[in-house]
């Protein structure tokens, strides 16, 4: 029997859940709330329940057979450090946090699949249910490789799955390879030599040298990195100086990098710390350079991102499931799960237009209920494709 059935039968309370997370959104590591809600209700459900990974994260543990094959679904609960401007009912209690994201959708989705597997455990094997914290920036994810989350709990593969506003309700995207870009960092500082703005001689001028920085880098994505790659260089701060005429002494720059290769993202570095210091060679001024590397790029394994595509087609058929899809330069931070065990992170389409409403991280942004039973449903899909039981095809049990 197709899961999405009976899941829709309480598609209701995945609702609850999912407004109830949405008007008391938490950020990262301050998951209290929403983890006691989850720890709760998996325990509930009578699966094994552990709190306190990684601080706020929370693994349910559900065994069946004899198997010993094990796989972790992961979910993010996490909120983002933004004002809703949203006026329905469910819109954030909390001023100036909200779950603009989807995270609570994401949550509810997996509670959702860990109910209806808790009454049909007819898999073979273990299921971990993760529920991760500080997704946004902060890197929960890594925190819990780091806890030793794999050690802890053995798993043989772990799935992941973001919603994508754009892209049809009812629609899948999974592809092997890179899925979402890495995310790094750069603060610069430029130390030149302040002074009267009609004496620029006598000064050493750090807006000039900013200036030519911030076109030197530009020149890394269009000619040091090659055609068929991918890269971001933005450089997305420059603040300099008070006044008309005075030479500020300092100027501070700010930006980002994206790419989908380790060894471009190591050459992109390299580069950006050369031309600092022939900047700071050609203007005579002094340039620090802080680049910090947050997640790395989110890359799906082969064999696992087939096994989540065919989980996702046995739901909705190989036509609303896209695998020629363009990885987005956005980052994820399940990245460091796959970077310690194979995997595959899907993409779940939030709808189009009204329907599915704005980008994430914008504050009129909301998740669709309308996918609530599709997403548990697929990961119900994903652990009997993954996890078999002898004699029974995929899909066939109810
Ligand atoms: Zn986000
Ligand atoms: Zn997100």
């Amino acid at each position: 029997m197709n899961p999405l059935e009976e899941i829709q039968a309480y598609r209701d309370e995945l609702v609850r859940i999912r407004h109830d997370l949405h008007a008391h959104p938490e950020t990262a590591f301050e998951e209290v709330r929403s983890a006691a809600l989850v720890a709760d209700t998996l325990e509930s459900l009578g699966i094994e329940t552990h709190r306190g990974i990684a601080r706020t994260g929370v693994v349910g543990v559900l065994r069946a057979g004899r198997g010993t094959r094990a796989i972790g679904l992961r979910a993010d609960m996490d909120a983002l450090p933004m004002t809703e401007a949203n006026t329905f009912a469910h819109r954030s209690t909390v001023p100036g946090k909200m779950h603009g994201c989807g995270h609570d959708g994401h949550t509810a989705m997996l509670l959702g699949a860990a109910r209806y597997l808790a009454a049909h455990p007819d898999f073979d094997g273990t299921v971990h249910f993760i529920f991760q914290p500080a997704e946004e920036g902060e890197g929960g994810g890594r925190l819990m490789v780091e806890e030793g989350l794999f050690q802890r709990f053995p798993m043989d593969a772990v799935y992941g799955m973001h919603n994508i506003p754009g892209m049809p309700a009812g629609t899948f995207g999974v592809m092997p390879g890179p899925m979402m870009a890495s995310f790094d960092l750069l603060d610069i500082e430029v130390r030149g030599q302040g002074g009267h703005a009609a004496f620029p001689h006598a000064a050493n001028d750090p807006v000039l040298a900013g200036s030519a920085l911030v076109c030197a880098l530009q020149g890394i994505v269009s000619r040091r990195v090659s055609p068929l790659d991918s890269a971001v260089v933005s450089i997305t701060t420059f603040h300099a100086g008070e006044t008309h005429n005075v030479i500020p002494p300092s100027a501070r720059l700010s930006g980002t990098v994206r790419v989908f290769k380790d060894e471009v993202r190591d050459a992109v570095e390299a580069d950006i710390r050369r031309i600092c210091e022939g900047v700071a060679h050609t203007h005579g001024v002094g340039i620090e350079l802080r680049y910090d590397r947050r997640y790395p790029p989110t890359i799906n394994t082969e064999a696992e991102a087939a096994l989540a595509r065919d989980a996702a087609v046995a739901l909705v058929g190989s036509s609303r499931v896209l695998t020629q899809a363009q990885a987005l330069m956005a980052a994820e931070d399940f990245a460091f799960m796959l970077q310690a065990r194979p995997g595959a992170y899907v993409w779940i389409g939030n709808g189009e237009g009204r329907e599915g409403g704005c980008m994430v991280h914008n504050p009129h942004y909301d998740f669709n209920d309308a996918i609530l039973p599709l997403g548990s449903a697929y990961w119900v899909s994903l652990v009997r494709t993954a996890l078999p039981r002898a004699g029974l095809e995929q899909g066939s049990s109810s």
